[in-house]
């Protein structure tokens, strides 16, 4: 059964629902089992899914490490990990969303899939379409960067450039999707949201945080790490809840200006402007749905300037991790936090790193680099 995450009414799963006649997006119930014996997530936590998954199409997405801070978490006063999704087949977590989503997309008996995007999500699709010999469409805004058209050009997936409203085009997507037998796995799609929950299954097996730091931009992967969490305290594998931050960029923040006016629904932000473009979104079709849970579980939500995401891209690469803008905006929101005394010292906080630096050079200043003639060699070392 899908259950809207507003309204609570009840879809059957055997049609092709997404979102709810209110608007809101649809969800599974919480999953309630016992972790097995196995080598990928997919294994340990095959009874939180409602089918059997076909292994031999993944391309290992998940199983991502855990990886302790060593200077950030002095520095913060805080016991840090990263959970470094850069690891994923595609370079981000989308990938995780993606193999769940496609699964129900052939559940449903579709033989095409497709996406909205302009990064990461597009990239994950475009793979996992070739791995499962889909026919693909990728539908681009008109304004795509070429660096980022190169990062899918590899698949050979369709991908289409659409002119006009680029915000209306997720909505479109839907719509068109079931006329044409498309199945368009968007940035919330409920089975999307299924395979982001893995994240905080693994989370679980290593460790108990206190917080959970999630860069967030449709609400997908906030809504996906929460109910993650959610059923591992129904299955009475943990005992609490970590807290958890929603976090965004001050030039596009539409979900904390609401959560801080006490709003029950987001409004459009005009005139986005961020580095972080991986979550820039203005009206993210899941931003109630994460209001909703920040209040109900008393959750944060910070928005971070480019300039504080840009110095905590430079302290991650000398943990020895290049990650991408959007990806930094959380220890740019951790540190923030522990300056307002809203984090205690020496909590447990998981940072969720979700995509790699290697996505958006444009965003990297060139180093230093001294040259000289190799008969030099020897002073200039
Ligand atoms: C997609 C993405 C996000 C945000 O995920 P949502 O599910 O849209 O909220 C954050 N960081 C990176 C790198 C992404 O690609
Ligand atoms: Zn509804």
């Amino acid at each position: 059964m899908l259950k809207c995450t507003s309204c609570g009414k009840e879809y059957p799963l055997r049609k092709p629902c997404q979102r709810c006649e209110c608007g809101e997006p649809l969800e599974l119930e919480l999953f309630k089992g016992v972790p097995g014996i196995g080598r990928s997530i997919w294994e340990r936590f095959s009874q939180f899914y409602p089918f059997e998954l076909d292994l031999e199409y993944s391309l290992g997405e998940g199983d991502t490490p855990l990886t302790k801070a060593k200077r950030l978490s002095k520095e913060l006063g805080v016991r840090l990990y990263f959970k470094n999704e850069t690891l994923n087949p595609t370079w981000s977590f989308k990938d995780r969303g993606t193999f769940i989503g496609i699964h129900r997309a052939l559940e449903l008996g579709f033989d095409k899939i497709g996406t909205v995007s302009t990064g990461n999500m597009a990239a994950s699709v475009a793979a996992y379409g070739a791995r499962f010999g889909l026919e693909t469409f990728i539908l681009v805004s008109s304004s795509i960067a070429e660096e980022k058209l190169k990062t899918l050009a590899p698949y050979g997936a369709r991908v289409i450039k659409v002119h006009g409203n680029y915000g209306e085009l997720y909505y479109k997507s839907l719509e068109l999707g079931q006329k044409k037998g498309i199945y368009f796995i968007n940035s919330d799609d409920p089975f999307r949201v299924e395979g982001y929950k893995s994240i905080s299954f693994e989370i679980a097996e290593e460790i108990a945080p206190d917080y959970v730091v999630i860069p967030t931009s449709s609400g997908g992967l906030f809504r996906g790490i929460v109910k993650g969490f959610l059923e591992l305290k129904e299955s009475e594998l943990i005992d609490n809840l970590p807290t958890f931050v929603a976090v965004q960029a001050k030039g596009c923040s539409p979900l904390c200006r609401a959560f801080n006016e006490g709003k029950q629904k987001i409004e459009r932000f005009e005139n986005p402007h961020t580095i972080a473009h991986a979550i820039e979104n203005p009206y993210p079709p899941s931003g109630n749905a994460v209001l909703r849970l920040l209040k109900e579980l008393k959750g944060l939500c910070v928005a971070v300037s480019d300039d504080e995401i840009l110095k905590a891209q430079r302290e991650l690469a000398r943990e020895g991790l290049f990650i991408q803008p959007a990806s930094a905006t959380g220890i740019a929101a951790l540190r923030k936090l522990r300056e307002e005394g809203k984090i205690k010292a020496g909590a447990r906080v998981v940072s969720i790193l979700t995509g790699s630096g290697l996505k958006f050079l444009d965003a990297v200043k060139e180093g230093k680099v001294r040259e000289c003639r190799i008969e030099e060699l020897g002073e200039c070392l």
